[in-house]
């Protein structure tokens, strides 16, 4: 394994992004029109306006086309399920991002259970996650796997960490990180413990890693002293320092980075690979639907 290497993020994802723009100019030649994806923001949560703007911009960058359908906070759950409807029938349409959170007044279930999986690019629907768990490959263009735990693996295998035989504890079981990158990790034959809030002697757990995936949402919360010398850590976290004010993780990155054999930064490690996840995911939705017909 590498030692001490701080994982470039940003690097990577402008590489990944400069493949699928030439992919895209493809793919427009070849059918006819590009990859669409539309994201649906309901309300003003401040994340989420950040992550859309990010997502349209982003697109832009690459060619592909991004439409985003803003619906006000105070919206019905009815009005919220028949843009979801529209949308699944909408053939220009090819993935579909459901910004969460939605307005406490819109079921989120029922909005995931309105989507079609086919335009599912956040693997969030039934379909999508069931076929996570039930294959033993991570088979991208068969079916959405959610953004953030692809782009988790992604890192791994740019920085050529192979999981096969590894000790993994995953920190955090929420449905669109913790989980996932369980069994993603599972697939490729890493032996995964999934920790929670629950877990009894956190750091014990983590000193027996040899890869960490942070996804707790608490700021520094993995300190040096939880983590082995020569981990490999992924962190999701995205929190607000309580001393700074400033972005940081969920590991106490400055006084854990010397310890490892890899980390990602916060920002600048997961964050800017998530996007591109997103954008791999409109494409390959775009081509099971176009080979589907
Ligand atoms: P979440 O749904 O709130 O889940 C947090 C998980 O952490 C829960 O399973 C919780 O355990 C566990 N946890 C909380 N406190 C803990 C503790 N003291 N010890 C052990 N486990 C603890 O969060 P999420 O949506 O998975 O997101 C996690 C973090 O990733 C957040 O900071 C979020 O902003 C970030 N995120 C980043 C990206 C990206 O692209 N970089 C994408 C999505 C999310 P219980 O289940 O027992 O409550």
């Amino acid at each position: 394994m590498i030692l001490n290497m701080i994982f470039d993020g940003k690097k990577l994802a402008e590489e990944v992004k400069a493949s699928l723009r030439d992919r895209i100019a493809e793919l427009g030649k070849q059918y006819g029109r590009v990859p669409c994806l539309s994201v649906l923001l309901v309300g003003d949560d401040y994340g989420s306006q950040r992550y859309v703007a990010s997502c349209e911009k982003n697109a832009a960058l690459i060619g592909m086309t991004c439409r985003v359908v803003r619906m006000a906070g105070d919206s019905s759950e009815n009005d919220v399920l028949r843009t979801v409807e529209t949308l699944n029938s909408d053939s220009t349409v090819d993935g579909i991002l459901i910004q969460m959170p939605l307005p406490k007044q819109v079921s989120q279930a029922k909005v995931v259970a309105t989507l079609n999986p086919a335009k599912d690019v956040d693997g969030v629907t039934d379909t999508n996650v069931a076929q996570l768990w039930k294959q033993k490959r991570s088979d991208y263009a068969r079916f959405c796997v959610p953004c953030t735990p692809r782009s988790a693996m992604r890192i791994l295998e740019a920085a050529g960490v192979n999981p096969d035989g590894c000790n993994a504890v995953v920190v955090g079981r929420s449905n669109i990180v913790g989980l996932p990158v369980t069994k993603l990790l599972m697939n490729q034959n890493a032996t995964v413990t999934v920790a929670h809030s629950h877990t009894k002697d956190l750091p014990a757990l983590l000193r027996s890693a040899d890869i960490i995936v942070a996804a707790i949402g608490q700021p520094k919360f993995i300190t040096a002293e939880m983590v082995s010398e020569g981990a490999v850590i992924v962190d999701v976290g995205i929190n607000s320092d309580p001393d700074t004010g400033k972005m940081c993780g969920d590991v106490d990155f400055e006084h854990v980075a010397d310890k490892c054999s890899l980390i990602t930064p916060v920002p600048g490690g997961v964050g800017p690979l998530t996007i591109c996840s997103l954008m791999e995911n409109t494409i390959d939705c775009f081509l099971r639907q176009k080979q589907a017909n």
